[in-house]
């Protein structure tokens, strides 16, 4: 016996990004969740998993693109949020937007951003004033140290609100060049020491710069 108008998923037919993309947005609303697992989505979707991850990518990006959270992770400190947005502003060289979240270089989508602050306005103005906030950490002053080789007093890496200001002072641009990702998007920005951290140079503002990764790989070639 033949079974009549048997629904058949359609496997790989053809299906803009778009209708994905409000199927996956329709059934995180049937959820009630910011998220879509493919097993949910399997049983609610009008689409195939492997339809919508080979036309993304993978899962997780046709979620961010969604503005869904893709990650399961829950309470994200405020600090990797911040991070994250530091992130993406030295990536791109210029305040954050929001559409910036579903873009390759974000760690995370909106959804953990509106779960601690709400709107991405606020997450930007907390993260301003946590950067510019005081950082905790007192420079390791030993005034006992008879040792005669300089010991360093901080650690290599500087901190994220060091780091925001550091960009920040230098507009985020390249010291040297003058490139910046906001006119080129092949410019990649680091945090460069003035005097190699090699070289007893310590991790403070005044010998930090920001470097294009060429004039960065050029520097260190010298
Ligand atoms: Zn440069």
């Amino acid at each position: 016996m033949i079974k009549e108008f048997e629904f058949i998923r359609p496997l790989n037919t053809l299906v803009s990004e778009e209708e994905i993309i409000s199927d996956l947005k329709s059934v995180a609303k049937q959820l009630g969740k910011e998220t879509v697992t493919q097993s949910a989505y399997g049983k609610l979707g009008k689409y195939d998993c492997t339809t919508v991850s080979r036309k993304f990518g993978t899962w997780n990006k046709a979620l961010k693109i969604a503005n869904l959270s893709f990650s399961n992770e829950v309470n994200i400190s405020d600090e990797r949020l911040y991070e994250n947005i530091l992130n993406i502003w030295q990536h791109f060289g210029r305040q954050p937007r929001r559409r910036d979240l579903t873009s390759e270089i974000s760690e995370f989508s909106q959804g953990p951003y509106n779960r601690s602050f709400k709107t991405w306005t606020n997450a930007l103005q907390s993260f301003v004033d946590y950067a510019n906030g005081e950082d905790l950490k007192m420079p390791n002053t030993n005034e006992n140290n008879i040792d005669n080789k300089r010991s360093k007093t901080t650690g290599r890496d500087p901190s994220l609100r060091l780091r925001y200001r550091v960009l920040q002072r230098d507009y985020f641009t390249c010291k040297q060049c003058g490139a910046s990702p906001s006119k080129n998007p092949n410019v990649v920005l680091h945090i460069d020491h003035i005097i190699p951290w090699s070289k007893n140079g310590e991790t403070v503002l005044e010998n930090l710069q920001t470097l294009c990764s060429n004039c960065n790989l050029g520097k260190s070639n010298l």
